[in-house]
């Protein structure tokens, strides 16, 4: 699992995380909603490590990480950019993060060939990025971040940049790769069906602070604030 204590994070003398405390458990889908702003992608970064919490700690199993590097975190990042090497085929971009950590030609290729199938890239991998549609794009940023088989994925509005019956058939394809894979997923999104509709545990934020934990269907039901429900749009 993974614990916020108390995280909180300012830039120069502006704090915009306030004192999260989240528990995040094992093999969740767990979404964090909220306005444009609210902080949901520095408390992201903060869980992967690309920044540092001001105040607070962090533990990802049992171990606290508030010192521990991003490449020594068990944890895999999507970004919403994707950030494909543009150069390299489609393998050799999945294949990037394995080569680097000393794996052999041998055990990269029956990795990748097994990531592949799992996202329907194995037609694609002599492929560019460029020679690609947007959602096979992202099917790959996606396989490079799970070749690694990290315990956590961290996703940071993978699916901004797609259109609307994309990202309908990418939803699908997460939800399902979630429930195959059995880790823990950590989603941004600041729109509320995506959260509703593929979160198991909804953290609605606003202004740096949590406003509600909860199931979608509790949040829907039983809002504990009126920005709860009036960002929901529950009827109460
Ligand atoms: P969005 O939905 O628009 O992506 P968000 O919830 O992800 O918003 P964050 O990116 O976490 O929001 O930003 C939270 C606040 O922190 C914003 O007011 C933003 O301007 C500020 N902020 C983020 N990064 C920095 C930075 N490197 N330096 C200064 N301020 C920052
Ligand atoms: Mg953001």
């Amino acid at each position: 699992q993974v614990v916020l204590k108390q995280v909180s994070k300012a830039f120069q003398n502006q704090s915009v995380v306030k004192g999260l405390d989240l528990v995040i458990p094992d093999g969740s889908f767990t979404v964090l909603v909220g306005p444009s702003g609210c902080g949901k992608s520095t408390t992201l970064r903060m869980i992967a490590g690309l920044e540092e919490a001001t105040g607070g700690e962090i533990l990802i199993g049992e171990q606290s990480v508030n010192h521990v590097p991003p490449g020594k975190r068990d944890v895999a990042m999507v970004f919403q950019n994707y950030a494909l090497y543009p150069t390299m085929s489609v393998y050799d971009n999945i294949a990037y993060g394995l080569r680097n950590r000393g794996y052999s030609k041998k055990d990269c290729q029956v990795l990748v060939a097994e990531i592949a199938g799992v996202v329907g890239l194995s037609d694609y991998l002599k492929r560019k990025p460029s020679q690609l549609s947007g959602g096979q794009r992202q099917r790959v940023a996606l396989a490079r971040a799970m070749v690694k088989k990290p315990e956590v994925f961290l996703m940071d509005e993978p699916l901004s940049n797609l259109d609307a019956k994309l990202r309908n058939q990418m939803r699908v394809e997460l939800t399902s790769l979630h429930k195959q894979l059995g880790s823990t997923f950590i989603y941004v999104t600041h729109d509320q069906v995506e959260a509703m509709t593929m979160g198991d545990q909804i953290v609605v934020m606003n202004e740096g602070r949590i406003m509600q934990v909860a199931a979608p269907m509790e949040l829907y039901q039983e809002p504990e604030n009126l920005f709860v429900a009036q960002f929901i749009g529950s009827p109460a």
